[in-house]
């Protein structure tokens, strides 16, 4: 069995990055959270991309363990605005994980604003202790809403209409409706094959 640590406190991306191993038949690795381990240090997200924030979380969670470790990076890129939120998402109105005022202001900036193309990004990559590394990214592609609809998912779903979903936001998607078309989703099914080749080493 092959350890391999997922860096992230939410318990539902460990279940997402499970379920996709599964699916692809990966058997052999164990995924461990960050209370399974000697707690380290959060690294400060300082990239400017969310390449950069997803390989300075991965490699941070390798040198603190010895284990090879998986970290993601997403947000929501508004073509209007330059691509942001983009890696600011999570603070967007100035307090982290604020998802109401995130989704506030962003409305409210894109008030005038007819052209409403925006898509999910996740970039999710692997290093290994030995200095490996590998990044994916995955994209969704939708509109921005001009109000919220729905009560699934959490931080911009709301808001967000997946194109091809019938006219549904992403938080009137079942969650199994959403993974198996958004952006994390995609881009951690790509990075299973560099997982599966952990267990050649
Ligand atoms: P993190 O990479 O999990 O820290 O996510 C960054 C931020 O991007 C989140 O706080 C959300 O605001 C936004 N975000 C990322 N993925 C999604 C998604 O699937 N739905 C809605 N918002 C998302």
């Amino acid at each position: 069995m092959v350890e391999l640590l997922v860096a992230s406190n939410n318990p539902k991306k460990l279940a997402e990055l499970e379920a996709v191993l599964a699916e692809a038949g990966i058997a052999g690795i164990e995924l461990v959270a960050p209370a399974d381990v000697a707690a380290y240090p959060e690294p400060v997200e300082n990239g400017l991309t969310f390449r950069d924030n997803a390989l300075i979380k991965a490699r941070a969670g390798a040198a603190a363990t010895g284990l090879p470790c998986v970290a993601d990076d997403s947000g929501l890129a508004v073509a209007a605005m330059g691509g942001m939120p983009g890696i600011l998402s999570a603070r967007w109105a100035g307090r982290h994980g604020d998802d109401v005022a995130n989704n506030a202001l962003l409305l409210a900036q894109m008030e005038d604003i007819e052209l409403r193309d925006a898509a999910f990004v996740s970039c999710c990559a692997l290093a290994t202790p030995g200095g490996e590394e590998f990044s994916v990214e995955g994209r969704w592609e939708g509109r921005l809403l001009r109000r919220p609809r729905g009560a699934g998912g959490f931080g911009y779903d709301p808001i967000f209409e997946p194109l091809g979903e019938g006219g549904r936001s992403a938080a009137e998607l079942t969650a199994e409706e959403k993974n198996a078309v958004s952006h994390r989703g995609r881009a951690l099914r790509e990075l299973a094959v560099h997982i599966a080749e952990l267990k050649n080493r």
